[in-house]
């Protein structure tokens, strides 16, 4: 099979680079191993930018049922802040997003492979990138698009995670009392090894996603039950949100290896890299989704411009790399923030603190990279 582009991992950077490919008249195969959308480790939160980019590729958010977003709340130890968001927000299920985006991808005229893994990605002896697939099949192309997001190709591996995270996400029906309390806000909890975060989703249920690190885990026997009961003994304001919670799965998801803060620095001519595979923020910025849409916005406007992709790469690094730095700061200020001294400061200044950190890591900022406008 060979197709002008191929794009290798169907979630949300490599759907939105090729329905702006196929938009433009290019022919393009998309490759997905999973055969229908699932649930994914995610915090579900859809920041501003984002919602602006998922509504130039097609998809509203408002009508796929996502929860509007109003404010933030961090909670650590016995005590919570608030901060209303300084943008506009919403949060939608992952499976709702991946579902809109294929749909969209295939209305656009792109092939889509779906339950289809690929194993490698190479070249033939003509210089042309060559995927195999899981059977055994080829598929060509001169350019392609790596979105394979947290799941990395034999070959093209990101660097190890020296923390060694591990993120869960798990979906809760919350009493109606606490779900009036929740409300319209984004709750972020601090606890010792790591930080949770709670908000509503559609369907009247709440997303509980909370990223520990492998020593925290180990010492409570790495079992997510502990990590999860210790989290509520840590921080009581997430033991009252989910006093009387019913649990929506049979247990949580659960991913390793999230490199955060890594962005690739280099690549190969015919291989753009976008997503997770391009950038990996801190996740408490909320801001992952939207860099991938913006990674492949502007990948595609690289390649549709005639620019090579390491020259595309070494760009988008340098344009990335203050606000990831930034996000990575924020990070470590949130955790260092636990101990005793200065929580009630942390405390204090949050609402301020937060509506500048929100701002200064929205990384997709239209001054924040220069791109070749998309030309077709
Ligand atoms: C704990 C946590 C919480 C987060 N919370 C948020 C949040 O609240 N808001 C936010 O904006 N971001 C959040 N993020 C980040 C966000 O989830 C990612 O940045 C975003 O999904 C990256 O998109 P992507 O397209 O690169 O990867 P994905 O959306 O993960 O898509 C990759 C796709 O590639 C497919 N794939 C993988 N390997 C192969 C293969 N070999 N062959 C074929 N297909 C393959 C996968 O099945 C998948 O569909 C969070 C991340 C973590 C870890």
């Amino acid at each position: 099979m060979q197709d002008e582009v191929l794009i290798l991992g169907g979630g949300v950077a490599g759907c939105a680079a090729s329905i702006l490919l196929a938009r433009k008249g290019r022919g393009v195969t998309l490759i997905e191993r999973e055969p229908t959308p699932r649930h994914k480790v995610c915090g579900e939160f859809l920041s501003g930018e984002a919602l602006e980019d998922l509504h130039a590729l097609g998809i509203n958010a408002a009508s796929l049922g996502a929860v509007p977003i109003d404010s933030v709340r961090l909670a650590a130890a016995g005590r919570a802040a608030e901060a209303p968001l300084p943008f506009p927000a919403a949060s939608l299920t992952r499976k709702a997003l991946d579902t809109a985006l294929i749909a969209e991808a295939i209305a656009a005229g792109v092939r889509v492979e779906r339950g289809r893994s690929v194993q490698s990605l190479g070249r033939t002896t003509s210089n042309v990138w060559q995927a195999t697939l899981d059977d055994g099949t080829t598929c060509e192309a001169a350019t392609v698009f790596l979105a394979t997001g947290k799941h990395d190709l034999r070959g093209y591996t990101r660097p190890e995670d020296p923390e060694r995270w591990i993120a869960f996400k798990m979906y809760f029906r919350l009493t109606h009392a606490q779900a009036s309390e929740l409300g319209r806000a984004s709750e972020l909890m601090l606890y010792p090894g790591g930080y949770g975060g709670i908000q509503p989703v559609e369907g009247g249920i709440a997303n509980l996603c909370w990223v520990v690190q492998q020593r925290h885990l180990a010492r409570v026997g790495n079992r997510w039950e502990n990590s999860l009961a210790k989290m509520q003994r840590d921080c009581p304001h997430l033991a009252m949100r989910l006093a009387g919670a019913e649990p929506v799965l049979a247990k949580p998801i659960a991913i390793t290896h999230i490199p955060y803060g890594y962005i690739r620095r280099t690549t190969e001519n015919g291989l753009y890299c976008i997503g997770d595979q391009a950038a990996v923020i801190p996740s408490f910025t909320g801001d992952g989704i939207s860099i991938a849409l913006h990674t492949a916005r502007c990948g595609v406007a690289a390649y549709l411009a005639g620019e090579p992709a390491p020259i595309f790469q070494a760009r988008l690094r340098s344009a990335l790399r203050a606000q990831m730095r930034l996000a990575e700061f924020a990070a470590d200020g949130l955790n260092n923030s636990l101990s005793r001294a200065v929580l009630p400061f942390c405390l204090r200044v949050w609402p301020g603190v937060m509506r500048l950190t929100a701002r200064l890591t929205r990384v997709t900022q239209p001054a924040a990279v220069a791109q070749p406008a998309i030309a077709g």
